[in-house]
């Protein structure tokens, strides 16, 4: 027989005092090393509702609901589509909307639990109740551009109404007379409005 090796040896006692290099996964948890892509995680106030993460991901693992009647927008994430690829963190528009977690345990007995969203509240256009885009989103935005959002009024309008308190947007309809261009609008009706109000064609 081959006798071991004095290194060998030595590593041999090291183990029956220290006990094995082996983590001691599953009887206790792994610990997984620094920036490992975990389980993903909306950060429910830093999301904007913008979408950007879903147009990023590989895997058809993010979606967006828009319902206009009840003036939600739904961000979905679908767990068990996810590849764990971090494109939508690394993209994401606030840089916070998402994260990472430690977590990497996602085996369960059912196939319940593995949607995770959020709700935005939309804002609709005056004139057409089509989408123009998360509130969250134009506030965001208008946050970003300062004095400069005054040169869009669908961007200084949602910051006005909504500290004066006056959305849902049905009500905004029954506000004293605006002139149509003073208005919160989808670009299609802002382009109608401009070359039919302002341009006259
Ligand atoms: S980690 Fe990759 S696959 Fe998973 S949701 Fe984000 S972009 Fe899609
Ligand atoms: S803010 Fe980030 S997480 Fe939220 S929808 Fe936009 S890109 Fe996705």
């Amino acid at each position: 027989m081959r006798k071991p090796k004095l290194r060998e040896l030595a590593e041999a006692i090291r183990a029956l005092i220290k006990g094995p290099y082996t983590s001691k996964f599953p009887k206790a948890p792994s610990v997984p090393p620094p920036g490992f892509r975990g389980i993903i995680v909306f950060n429910e106030d830093k999301c904007i509702g913008c979408g950007a993460c879903v147009e990023v991901c590989p895997a058809n693992a993010r979606a967006l609901e828009d319902d206009i009647k009840r003036r939600i927008r739904k961000v979905i994430h679908y767990q068990e589509r996810c590849i764990y690829c971090g494109q939508c963190v690394n993209y994401c528009t606030t840089k916070e909307g998402i994260k990472h977690t430690q977590e990497y345990d996602l085996a369960r007995l059912t196939k319940d639990g593995y949607t995770n969203l959020i709700e935005k509240e939309l804002v609709l256009c005056e004139l057409c109740n089509g989408v123009v885009a998360p509130k969250s989103q134009l506030l965001w935005i208008a946050r970003k551009l300062g004095e400069l959002a005054f040169s869009n009024p669908t961007l200084y309008l949602t910051v006005y109404f909504e500290r004066s308190n006056s959305f849902p947007c049905e009500d905004l309809r029954n506000q004293p007379y605006r002139a149509l261009h003073q208005r919160i609008l989808c670009p299609d009706c802002r382009r109608q409005v401009y070359l039919n109000e302002i341009w006259g064609y």
